[in-house]
């Protein structure tokens, strides 16, 4: 019987990934959104439990209160998962490997996600890797604005 439950099941069909969404409220990403166009990331900080959230919603998750205060965190931070794009959905190899990381920022304790440049060997990139953000040279106020991650050596 345990021997049945761990084996691995595989489900060959056509996964439609532009199906999938996700929401941030219209004054979270207002906001993010008006720290970009300076080159910076504005999130909201939790007053009762100091959670610092980018892009920064109207209310604590945790909490469940209002959060008013407005802060700005840093333009480095640390890589906390990663993901190597070796093939193209349908598992022919990529003309050239990206990667896409989750990057904390410093003072912030949520996650930002965004490709990775910077490296030369994928498998030496590792999870607690320091990055900083690289801006598009012109910013217009757009999620792109924030053009990628790189690694710091
Ligand atoms: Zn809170």
């Amino acid at each position: 019987m345990a021997e049945e439950r761990e084996q691995t099941k595989v489900f060959k069909s056509n996964w439609d990934l532009p199906l999938y969404s996700w929401r941030i409220e219209a004054d979270a990403l207002n906001l993010f959104i008006k720290g970009l166009k300076e080159k910076k990331i504005l999130g909201r900080k939790c007053s009762k439990c100091g959670t610092v959230y980018v892009p920064g919603p109207t209310y604590c998750r945790k909490c469940m209160v209002d959060i008013e205060e407005v802060v700005e965190v840093g333009q480095e931070g640390v890589i906390g998962a990663f993901t190597v794009n070796l093939a193209d959905i349908r598992g022919n190899p990529l003309p050239e490997i990206s990667i896409v990381v989750c990057v904390k920022l410093d003072g912030a304790d949520s996650w930002l996600m965004s490709r990775l440049e910077g490296w030369t060997d994928w498998k030496e990139v590792k999870s607690g890797m320091r990055v900083r953000i690289v801006w598009k040279d012109e910013v217009k106020g757009a999620l792109a604005d924030l053009d990628h991650f790189e690694l710091i050596k």
